[in-house]
This record gives structure tokens, sequence and C-alpha cells, in this order.
């Protein structure tokens, strides 16, 4: 078997891998040996990331659409919540793969190798050993983003904790057949569902006859890939969209945990992307924190901590995973009352405050506005008994 050395692995060319590679590779002071292993065969566009427009980063001019509003439906009407300075912002998985291996392709210190899986890893005194399909490699620091093995964590006891589970397809529909409004992005429609779970149809219209729709389940239990697509079709019957063309596909399952990003080091292997718990646990958006992660490490990494030391990582506010570990707590055990915490969240807080909530840069006051916004507050407020929440106190005074 071949042997070899370097300084960093990376596992897994995929949103998390690629982007500190790419962090990286800014950084000139960086003179180390950085390889980049993903077991697939090539870079499909294989999914879109979207995020509200909070922050630049080092992706953000690759967003190539936006809207202006959001949209939450039910049987009851919908409801509007206009994003001002932060809209809703997308990217597609191709633009991104091909801007970063661009950059690895043209830097010496980077090595990028698809088709070669991981087999096994282990921390040795100084290093870590790895066992590829291949050969051995030896590395000072591994950066692993292998998704997790979501059905042995769903046995894991790790409470709360949901999958956020999807299949979505890039429709053309005929001219006169139906006209989508490019400038809302629907986050959920509740008007499918047919029973208590947690179920609702996304929409991000590309033109007037070109969408994202896609049909999401949060449940404990795994949800098929048939019932999706069943929902998806019912979805698109209910809308008359009955001639169109499936221009692609993607699908998902998405662990929504507090749990996972706790503790994130094994050794000299820190856990990344989904893996690292960097889906926020209430939403599963993982984007805008994978692009603050790397930013940290590779400060980290050049700003003098020392090959195999403990970098410095991304950590959630406080505040927001003791407030997701509640909504998910209570969501857990009554599924049916997502739609309404949803809507009434959308409909009595302040656009702007939910966004920042959302987006991982809430100020105290964002908290105390979308906790105040709450419905079923005797709920909430039970839930995050023998939780420290000053928000609750707060609520509680209302
Ligand atoms: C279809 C889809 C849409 C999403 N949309 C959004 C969104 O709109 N906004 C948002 O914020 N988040 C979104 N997410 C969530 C999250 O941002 C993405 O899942 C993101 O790609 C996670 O990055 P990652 O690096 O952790 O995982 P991935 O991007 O999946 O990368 C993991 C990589 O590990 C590789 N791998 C697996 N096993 C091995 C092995 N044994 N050896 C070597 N390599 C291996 C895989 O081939 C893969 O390339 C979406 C997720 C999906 C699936």
């Amino acid at each position: 078997m071949d042997y070899q050395e370097v300084d960093y692995l990376i596992v897994g060319a995929g949103c998390a891998g690629l982007s500190l590679a790419y962090h990286l590779a800014q950084r000139v002071e960086l003179d180390s040996s950085v390889l980049i292993l993903d077991s697939k065969p090539a870079f499909e566009d294989d999914r879109t990331w979207c995020f509200f427009d909070i922050e630049e980063h080092l992706f953000s001019d690759l967003v190539k659409h936006t809207w202006q509003n959001c949209r939450l439906i039910d049987n009851s009407g919908s409801t509007d919540a206009p994003c001002g300075r932060r809209k809703y912002s997308m990217i597609k998985s191709r633009d991104f793969y091909d801007r970063v291996v661009n950059v690895l392709d043209s830097d010496e210190r980077f090595e990028l190798v698809l088709g070669e899986s991981i087999e096994s890893m282990r921390s040795r005194v100084g290093s870590v050993e790895v066992t590829t399909d291949r050969r051995v490699i030896k590395a000072k620091q591994v950066f692993d983003s292998r998704p997790l093995a979501w059905a042995r964590l769903l046995h894991s006891g790790a409470r709360p904790f949901l999958l956020q589970q999807f299949v979505g397809w890039t429709i053309e529909t005929a001219a006169d057949e139906y006209s989508f409004d490019t400038d809302t992005a629907i986050l959920m429609d509740f008007s499918t569902r047919d029973d208590q779970s947690i179920s609702f149809i996304y929409t991000l219209p590309l033109s007037p006859t070109r969408a994202l729709v896609e049909a999401t389940v949060l449940s404990r239990k795994p949800t098929s890939r048939l019932r999706l697509t069943r929902q998806l079709e019912r979805y698109l019957e209910k809308k008359e969209i009955r001639f169109f063309e499936i221009l692609s596909r993607e699908q998902g399952v998405i662990p929504m945990s507090a749990a996972f990003s706790r503790d994130r080091f094994e050794g000299r292997i820190l856990n990344i992307g989904l893996r690292g718990g960097l889906a926020r646990p209430s939403s599963g958006y993982a984007f805008l924190n994978i692009q603050r992660d790397s930013k940290i490490i590779s400060d980290s990494i050049v700003g003098g901590v020392k090959v195999g030391d403990k970098l410095k990582h991304y950590q959630y506010p406080q505040m927001d995973i003791l407030m997701d570990e509640v909504m998910l707590g209570v969501l857990e055990k009554n599924p049916h009352l997502f739609s309404e915490l949803m809507i009434k969240l959308f409909q009595r807080c302040d656009t702007e405050s939910l966004i920042r909530f959302l987006s991982g840069k809430a100020e105290i006051m964002d908290y105390a506005k979308v906790a105040n916004a709450m419905p079923f507050k005797d709920i909430f407020i039970k839930a995050s008994g023998g939780l420290d929440m000053g928000i609750m106190k707060y609520v509680r005074t209302k």
C-alpha cells in the first residue's frame, strides 16, 4: 500500500471541505501541505445553498438569484415578510465547486483527489493515521466532513433530535401553464399537508416558468423518498401544474440537533460541516455557519496555532442553542404546532429581527422579540424549565 505524509488532511470535498480549503488558499502565509480527499468520482451540480444576505463572505459574488420577499402559506391564507436589505439569496453548487477547484488546481500547496474513500482513522501521538481504499496517510491534523450516520444517531439517545428530509425538483413549465412570482421565495406552504406531521413545500421561483420546488418533512422517523416524491406530485397537481420538465433533482437528510456541535474534536480530528453540527439545530441551514467556521479555522491556523494543537472554530451563540433546543424539544413532542408557530413568528416579529435570529446574528432585543412573538407560550415556558433562559423570564413579564 502507498504511504503519504501531509500537514492537513481534509476529508470530503463538499461544502465544508472545499470552503475550508478555499479559505486556506487565500492565505499566502500558509506554508503547509493540504490534501483534500473525496470518495465521489466527480463533482455534480447536486444542490443549491440559500441564506439571508446578512454578511459578506468569500462566495458572495456567486449569488445568482435573490428574492425580496418571503412567504408562508396555510389554508387560511398567506403571510408575507419583505426582506429589505437582507435578501434571500441562492448559490448554485456548480459555481461553488468550479470556483474552488480552479483555485486549488493552480496552488501547489493543495492536492485534491476524487474517487478515494476513507476507510478508517486512528489517532496516534502527534498524528492521525488514515487508511483509504488505496493507501495509508499520516496527517498532523484532520478535518472530517463525512456525513453522519444518522440512522445510528437516531438510536444514540441524542435529544431533542429531528431529521429534515427533502426531495426537490427544478421544473420548467409550459409558458401558458403557470407564472411564478420571481420576487417571492415561498419558504413554507402547508396547504397540502394531510396529517399532523411537520411537512411543507418550499418553492424558489427562478423565472416565471422555472422554479425549484421541494417537499420537506421533519420527523424522528426516516421518511421514504417515495412519500416525499408523492407529496411533491400532489402539490403540483393542486397548483394545476401538469405539463413540466424536470431539469434537475436534489435530495437530502439533515440531522437537526445541538448535540453534534458540542464536542467537535476527536484527538487531532476536527469534525466540520454537518458532521461538526454546523446545520443550525432549529432550521438545518448550514451554509453561512460553514463560511464562519472556515474563516475562524483558517485564521487560527495562520495565526500561530501549531499544526495539531487545538484550533479555534465557530461556536453558536449560547442563546441560539438554548432557544433552538427548546423549540426542537417542543416540536418533537408537538409536531402539529409547527405551522402555527412559524406563521405567527413571521406575522408578529419584525422581519429584520427574525432574519438576524435565523442567521445566527441576533442582538439581545432580537431574542426578546422572537420569544415574545411565539404562540403557545405556556408550552415553551414549561419546556424551558430547568434552563436558565433569561429570555423566557422576559416573556413571562409580557
Ligand atoms: C440538497 C441540499 C440542499 C441544501 N440546501 C441548503 C440551503 O439552501 N441552505 C443551507 O444553509 N444549507 C443547505 N443544505 C445543508 C448544508 O448546507 C449542505 O448539506 C452542505 O453541503 C453541507 O456541507 P458538508 O461539507 O457538511 O457536506 P457535503 O457537502 O455533503 O460534503 C460531504 C462530502 O463527504 C464525501 N464523503 C462521504 N463519505 C466519504 C468517505 N468515506 N471518504 C471520503 N469522502 C467522503 C461526500 O462525497 C461529500 O462530497 C442543503 C443540503 C442538501 C443535501
